[in-house]
């Protein structure tokens, strides 16, 4: 806005001083032409009379013509072919003159005009006429000349100059004044809108922009509060949806398990056959159970209220670690990791970092190092297994709901749902920060998943 403004005002100040110098410039030249030429032929009219009487004094004449704006008047005598022309004038050269001009006077029956530039290289302005001298005087050739010096109006045309240069200045000063002014009323409420549309994206659904005094840009906020509203409705829905269905599904699966754990108490009465039939059924059921568990985890995480909270990051991942009962993981800090806070909610981020220890399980032998690194105004969480890895063709696509690896593939499809990444990825994205996995750094095989999250005050 500020440079199409800047731009905008210094095109029209350039046309503005094009236009307003060239008319300038042609009217001064104009009127200084006209005057100048009046006088010079109402100059060349008396000496054409004094031509006519017996012994023309030019000397006197000359002196006595009026001047326009500093001309010279010249008359240029010959009185043979042979013998070279006599100049009167009272202050001026003949050599100021130029050759060229004076021939083509000589040549012509009517008045001829050039512009040329003197020895100083000040422009002048000549008229020529020649003049018919009596048939009684000896003269052969008569010619009349003046001379105007044209610097008088160079000198007004720079100071035209000159001001006009300072009003584009000052014009684009101002174009780009208003620019500022008009940018900041223009882009204040625009980027509002972008910092709740950021802020939409982390999972405040409930962001809105306040309304402003300008009509146009209150269109704009009143549409914008409204599509959020209807996502945000949307979502909920979507949510309780999901939230409903597994809810319902919870207590038929309750009785199917606990006929099933009435079963595997006679299990000794069935057949083989029907023992490992029962075998399969209980081991889908606790798939089935987990996958209805993380779904009513995704729903809440989906619609649910977060808490924002001060927590010590270092604190929460060593109390996770330790709750997981897994020996021999120590948590290495980072020692400008030490005091790191991050606002966020303390049971999602608990069960980030612990549905990563339980992958580390799954597809490992669990994890090798669990690590909190500083990184400026965020900090890290690292896991680490010495495990198969995440191929790199997997490695985003082991983070969308539903979506399961190689390495699950290999272990059969007993265990796991695929929304245990979902769920780290959902939860660190609503707390402003985001989670990946690559190979791991020193080059041994294994996953080196990180989630990353913004330090407290600096989001
Ligand atoms: P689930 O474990 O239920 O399959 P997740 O979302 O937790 O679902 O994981 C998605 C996929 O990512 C897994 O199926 C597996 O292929 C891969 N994965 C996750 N953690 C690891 C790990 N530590 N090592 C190797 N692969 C992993």
């Amino acid at each position: 806005v500020i440079a199409s403004f800047t731009l905008g005002s210094l095109l029209l100040a350039t046309l503005l001083i094009l236009i307003t110098y060239g008319l300038g410039r042609s009217t001064l030249m104009r009127q200084r032409q006209d005057s100048s030429r009046d006088q010079f032929f109402a100059n060349a009219l008396q000496i054409q009379e004094q031509l006519r009487g017996e012994g023309p004094d030019f000397a006197s004449l000359l002196l006595s013509l009026p001047r326009v704006a500093g001309s010279e008047s010249i008359v240029r005598l010959r009185s043979s072919p042979h013998r070279p022309p006599d100049w009167n004038s009272p202050s001026v050269d003949s050599r100021t003159i130029p050759a060229i001009f004076i021939g083509s006077v000589l040549e012509a029956a009517d008045a001829r005009r050039m512009r040329f530039s003197n020895a100083d290289g000040e422009p002048q302005l000549a008229f020529g006429l020649r003049l018919q001298p009596s048939t009684a005087s000896e003269l052969q050739e008569v010619a009349y000349f003046e001379i105007i010096p044209l610097k008088e109006i160079n000198d007004t045309l720079r100071s035209l100059a000159i001001i006009l240069l300072l009003a584009a200045v000052l014009t684009v000063l101002l174009g780009a004044g208003l620019g500022v002014w008009a940018g900041g009323r223009l882009l204040q409420p625009l980027g509002e809108i972008g910092a709740a549309a950021r802020s939409i994206s982390k999972g405040h659904w409930d962001t809105r922009v306040d309304g402003v005094d300008d009509p146009d840009l209150n269109g704009i906020v009143r549409s914008f509060n409204e599509m959020a509203a209807s996502m945000q409705e949307r979502i909920a829905r979507d949510a309780r949806f999901a939230s409903d269905v597994s809810h319902e599904l919870r207590s038929p699966l309750m009785t199917i398990r606990a006929s099933v754990e009435v079963m595997q108490h006679r299990r000794d009465e069935l057949s083989e056959r029907s023992r490992q039939a029962l075998q399969l059924l209980s081991d889908d059921i606790d798939r089935f159970e987990q996958m209805v568990q993380d779904l009513l985890d995704i729903s809440r995480s989906d619609s649910g209220s977060m808490e924002s909270i001060p927590l010590n990051i270092v604190d929460l991942v060593v109390n996770t670690v330790s709750d997981f009962g897994e020996d021999g993981i120590t948590v290495a800090v980072d020692p400008a990791a030490t005091d790191s806070i991050v606002l966020g909610d303390k049971r999602r981020l608990h069960q980030v970092v612990a549905n990563l220890l339980t992958n580390a399980s799954k597809y490992a032998q669990g994890a090798t190092s669990v690590k909190v690194e500083d990184h400026g105004d965020c900090v890290r969480v690292v896991v680490e297994d010495a495990g198969p890895g995440v191929s790199p063709s997997e490695r985003t696509l082991v983070f969308e709901r539903f979506t399961r690896g190689a390495a699950a593939r290999r272990r059969g499809s007993g265990d796991g749902t695929g929304l245990g990444l979902a769920l780290v990825d959902e939860h660190v994205r609503r707390h402003g920060g985001s989670s990946w996995v690559n190979a791991r750094p020193d080059g041994e095989s294994g996953a080196h998943f990180v989630v990353e999250l913004p330090k407290a005050g600096r989001r």
